[in-house]
């Protein structure tokens, strides 16, 4: 254990940080000098902003996004494909969709990929509801956006089986070649499953 070099507020402050996805103990020793060097412009207004925040976050009883509001934000949105409901794993993966503003449809948040390895079945994630969102006749198409991972591909042939019964076209993400991707550099796995989903031009 490194020998503090702070009070205990300080301490902590860095101990919080340091558990932030992609910060280790030394970038959270920097983001934290960081802070406090700018108390007025930065350390105050993000307490506040998280203060804020960790008192009106709600997760949408509707999609599973997390907003301020249930139903969220999306659910709320009268501009929306309503025809249209694209599973996704995560909130994260929710909002990575969104900021690509390549569709404007609704959303439903699995909460997870089905993965024996880390005992994840079927009753953890948000399926039943799903298939109840899928019943509304207003639903005509269901994209399953999936990571192309083992787990997120046996999550999406269980999605397709779940609502197969019903009338609603379910389709699945593309997988082959990234934009800007240059052949030469991708697996062979990419390569194959990008030739078999040619497109015409
Ligand atoms: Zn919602």
């Amino acid at each position: 254990m490194a020998q503090a070099v702070a009070g205990p507020e300080i301490e902590r402050l860095i101990q919080l940080l340091a558990r932030m996805p992609g910060l280790g103990p030394r970038s959270a020793r920097r983001a934290a000098l960081h802070l406090i060097g700018r108390r007025e412009q930065l350390l105050g207004p993000l307490a506040d902003a998280m203060r804020v925040a960790n008192e009106r976050i709600v997760v949408c009883g509707t999609c599973g996004n997390i907003d301020t509001s249930d139903p969220c934000t999306i659910c709320r949105d009268a501009g929306r494909d309503a025809s249209i409901l694209v599973v996704v794993e995560s909130v994260s993966d929710l909002w990575a969709l969104e900021r690509a503003g390549a569709i404007r449809a609704q959303y439903h948040v699995l909460g997870g990929v089905l993965s024996p390895l880390d005992g994840v079945r079927p009753e953890h994630l948000s399926l039943d509801a799903l298939v109840a969102r899928a019943t509304d006749p207003d639903v005509r198409e269901i994209i399953v956006a999936l990571s192309a991972t083992v787990d997120g591909q046996t999550t999406a042939h269980y999605v397709t089986e779940l609502v197969g019964h019903l009338p609603v076209k379910v389709t699945r993400l593309a997988h082959g070649v990234p934009v800007g991707g240059e052949l030469d550099y991708l697996d062979e796995g990419t390569l194959s499953a990008a030739i078999r989903q040619r497109t015409a031009f």
